[in-house]
Parts: C-alpha cells; structure tokens; sequence
C-alpha cells in the first residue's frame, strides 16, 4: 500500500465514481499532483451496489450534457487507460401515457439533437420493434435514445483510478479523514496515517458529504434516501431471443408509472422510484453508522409491490421469472435532486463534487466540470444548476433536507418542470 505523501497541490476525499473521475480529469488538465483519500476500498461508499444505468435523457441542460460526455467518456475508456470493462449500450425506450408526456419529449429530443445526440420520439408501432415483449395498453408512443445503456459501475471507477494513477496521480486506500484545517494559506488535511498538506480541498464523500463538510465549518444540504432494485432469474424466452438477436432489450422506463426495467444478462432488473419511499438516518434517533462500506439496507419489498404488478402487465415474459436479489442502498439527495459540483460556499479552496443521485450516469461529466473549476476558474458549460451556491443557509436544515428528498425521490421520473430525469 502505499505511502501517505507530505504535500500534494489537489487532495480529494472519497474514492466514489466521482472522486475517481474528479482524480482522472484534474489529471488529463496536467495536474498531476493530486492524491484521492479514501476511508475503505474504491466503490465501497453508493458506488458498488448502483445499477450502473448511464441515460442521457435529461430535461435540464447541464445534466444532459454531463450525462451525454459521460457516455462518449465511456465508450472509449478501456481502450484509454486499457482495463476492460463491461459497458453496453442498448438504447431505451421512455415510455408516454399521455399527450402532454410526448411533448415533453419533443422537448428533450430538441434539447438532445441540439447536443449532438439521435434522440427520436417514435410510435407504438417503433416501440413494439425494438420491444417484441411489450404490451401497449394505454401508451401513446415513446421517445428512443440509441445511447442509452448500462455500465459495471466498480470496473468504471477502477478504470477512471488507473488511468489517474498512470498519469502520476495518487490514490490511498483505508485513509479516513478526520479533519482538516487553514495553516498559512494552505489546507492541512489529518488522517491516522499522518498529514498532508495541499492547495485545494474537494468534498466528494457521497452520502457522507455532510460529515466531510462539517469539518469545514459547511452545512452540506443534503440527506439520504433508501433504493431499492430488484434481479429476476433467467427467463428462457428473453434468453433465446437474445441469443437470435445477438445483442439485449432496450432498457424501458415507464416513467409516468415511475420505474425503470432493464435486461440484465439474460433476467430482468427492476428499479421502480416508488412514491411510498423511505429516508434513512434522517433523524437523532437513527444516526448515520460510522462505517457502512458495502453495506446494504435489509430488502423491503411491500414498497415496490405496485411496480411489480405494473412491470408484469406491462412484460409478461417478467412474470415467468423467479426474483433472484434485491439490492436496497443509501443514495443521496441534495433538496433538488441534483448534485452539488463547484466552489464549497464560504470556504476559501475548497470545492464539492459529491450528493450524486445518479453519479454512474453523470460521474464522467462531473469529473470534467469539477476539473474545470479548479484549473480554469470557470466550466464550459452553464452549471448554475449543479453550483453548490444555489442554496442559501436555510437549505441545510435538516428537516427541509428531508422533506424535500422524499419529495423529489418520488418524483423522480415525473417530468418538467417538476423534476428533469
Ligand atoms: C440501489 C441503487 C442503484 C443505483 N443505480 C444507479 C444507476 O443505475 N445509475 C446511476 O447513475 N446511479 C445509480 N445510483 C446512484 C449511484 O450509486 C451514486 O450516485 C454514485 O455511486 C455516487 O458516487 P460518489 O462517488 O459520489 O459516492 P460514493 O460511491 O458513495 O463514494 C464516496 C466515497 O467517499 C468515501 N468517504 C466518505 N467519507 C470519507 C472520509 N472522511 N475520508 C475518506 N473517504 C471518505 C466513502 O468511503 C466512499 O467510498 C444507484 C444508487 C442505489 C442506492
């Protein structure tokens, strides 16, 4: 293992898709002195348990074009930094129930060619194509993103980790920070393997950004939301056609109905953003635990009951299949539902990349935009909508925090203006 060094001009704190891409792109800006400190081992934080769904679809311009270089990132990264990893792009079907959703995705498919992407709004008829499984029953189209697919999210944080290592960077694993403080202009970062001094500080703790921020005398606004999703075993008609086709389902979204379902080797994963959703350590009484590396919240399946029921009217090839795991993690949310990316509020040299609700999928982006902050002062695209600045102090009160990330969670796939994934 190696060596906590003395001085570095970048540290970053947490070792998440986002600290690893923060770490890369601060490395490919020719900053190569940076050093990433993580508590436990890479991805053991959201990172390992994420679905690794990586969308382009967004209502809000600078989501989607994070999420749209992600995927351009991703498509070339093993090559790049030569790790293999498993990344599939299948496209996705974002299915309409009414008029007024289908001129919400005109609206994205606008937004979305303006960017450079194929994004189409297509009929039942394109639908049922692409989707041979599906029912249409009270549809009235869909909108086609052919970049739409899935990645494994700890071979992606890996690869982002090994291209920064060989470009000089530093990344040192079961080093916790446990404080920090302002020693002459600089930032003294302490950890129980010693100090390090550097320039520039980045908050990228993930659910635990609000712990990290406190040691800056920061009030990160944020709380965390249980998510669950769930694998089915394999279902022999999916894998005969798989096998025919030579290549996976488009994953579908039924937003209107809120949940996603997604071909996963030859079953199904189901994520559904159930109204009937659930907070975690969100009061005295239910504290944060001081370590919840690779841990996971005990299933709760009653929760997702009608996104089960739904899924299967919708595929009943789904109904076929006998439920093999169910994954129910710790996913923050800041009171918008989007991530916190800038200069820490207040705090001289310090920025935050960290709150991430879908960081598989804007992970890449988020690493160019935090690097563009500290190298350049500035980020290519408009990001005020991610500007940890956004919120004044009133944001961080606890109680806000958490009614607010309940109510954005279950409205996550509700569209403009509400919300914008
Ligand atoms: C069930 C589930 C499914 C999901 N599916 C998807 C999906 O399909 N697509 C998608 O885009 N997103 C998905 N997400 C969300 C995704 O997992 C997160 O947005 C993402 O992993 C956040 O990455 P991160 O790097 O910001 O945080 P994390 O992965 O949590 O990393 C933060 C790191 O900081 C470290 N750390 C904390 N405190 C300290 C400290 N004091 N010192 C040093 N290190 C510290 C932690 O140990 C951790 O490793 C899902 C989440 C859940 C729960």
């Amino acid at each position: 293992m190696a060596g906590l060094p003395t001085t570095a001009r970048v540290v970053i704190i947490g070792g998440g898709v986002v600290g690893t891409s923060s770490l890369y792109h601060l490395c490919k800006a020719g900053w190569t002195d940076c050093v990433l400190l993580e508590k436990n081992e890479l991805t053991s934080g959201s990172t390992w348990h994420a679905a690794g769904n990586v969308p382009t679809f967004s209502s809000s311009w600078s989501l989607m074009n994070m999420q749209r270089y992600s995927t351009e990132l991703y498509r070339g990264l093993a090559d790049a930094v030569d790790y293999p990893m498993n990344y599939h792009v299948t496209g996705s079907l974002r299915l309409a129930h009414s008029n007024e959703r289908m001129q919400e995705f005109q609206r994205a498919k606008g937004m979305g060619r303006y960017q450079g992407m194929d994004i189409d709004v297509v009929g039942l008829d394109e639908v049922k194509r692409r989707y041979p499984f599906i029912e249409t029953h009270e549809l009235k189209g869909a909108l086609y993103d052919p970049s739409d697919g899935d990645i494994d999210p700890a071979q992606l944080t890996q690869a982002l980790a090994k291209g920064a290592r060989d470009m000089g960077a530093k990344i040192i694993r079961f080093c916790p920070v446990t404080g920090v403080r302002r020693e002459n202009g600089e930032w003294v970062v302490t950890t129980p393997q010693g100090e390090i001094r550097c320039e520039i500080v980045i908050n990228a703790a993930g659910y635990r950004a609000a712990e990290v921020g406190r040691m800056f005398g920061r009030e990160v606004p944020m709380m965390v939301m249980s998510h669950q999703y769930i694998l089915f075993e394999e279902i022999p008609e999916l894998a005969a056609w798989t096998k025919e086709q030579g290549h996976k389902l488009p994953l579908l979204r039924d937003v209107d109905t809120s949940y996603y379902l997604r071909q996963e080797k030859s079953g199904m994963n189901l994520g559904p953003y159930e109204r009937n959703c659930r907070a975690h350590w969100a009061t005295h009484n239910d504290p944060m635990p001081e370590d919840f590396s690779f841990q996971l919240f005990p299933d709760d399946l009653d929760r997702l009951e009608h996104y089960l029921a739904d899924a299967v009217a919708r595929v009943p090839i789904l109904g076929t299949a006998g439920l093999s795991k169910v994954i129910n993690g710790p996913i923050p949310y800041a009171p918008d539902g989007n991530p916190l990316i800038g200069p820490m509020p207040g705090v001289p040299n310090a920025f935050e990349a960290c709150v991430f609700t879908f960081g598989i999928a804007q992970g890449g982006g988020a690493g160019k935009v935090l690097a563009e902050w500290v190298t350049e002062g500035q980020t290519e695209w408009d990001m005020w909508s991610c500007d940890p600045r956004r919120f004044t102090s009133f944001a961080s009160a606890p109680d806000y925090c958490v009614a607010k990330g309940m109510e954005i969670y279950g409205n996550e796939y509700a569209g403009w203006p509400v919300r914008r994934l």
